[in-house]
């Protein structure tokens, strides 16, 4: 039996747990990940369907279903955060790594479509590090 974590978003209307035992953990560089997250990738943790427990909020989840590729996403209504979900085929349970509220068990293993990485991407890992807005 795995340790069960807690997740939300961001306006804590939409709250659930997942079982700490994911399998893969993939940012995703592709050209609809950029456009939902507006920013250089989403960060997706995997695991099995049945993983998870709504624990508040459902009413407040949406779908989006792009009609172009496989491509799913659910926000929250009311803060737009990315939440949970399970893969079209029904295979997979797909969990935004930022909206854990502690530690998944694996680290990051795979960027996948690397190729439509954001022009910027690799030099903004270069970029001066500081601890708030820059002096
Ligand atoms: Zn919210
Ligand atoms: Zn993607």
């Amino acid at each position: 039996m795995s340790d069960k974590i807690s997740g939300s978003c961001l306006c804590g209307a939409v709250t659930y747990e997942v079982q700490n035992d994911f399998k893969r953990f993939y940012f995703c560089h592709c050209g609809q990940c950029q456009k939902i997250t507006g920013s250089a990738h989403a960060s997706n943790l995997m695991t099995e369907p049945d993983a998870i427990k709504w624990t508040a909020g459902e009413a407040h989840k949406k779908q989006f279903n792009y009609p172009d590729r496989d491509f799913t996403v659910v926000f929250c209504t009311e803060c737009g955060s990315g939440l949970p979900f399970v893969t079209k085929s029904g295979k997979a349970l797909i969990v935004p790594a930022g909206s854990l509220d502690a530690q998944p068990n694996i680290q990051p293993n795979n960027n996948i479509f690397w190729a439509e990485r954001a022009s910027w991407y690799d030099d903004g890992k270069l970029a001066n590090k500081c601890e708030g807005f820059p002096s």
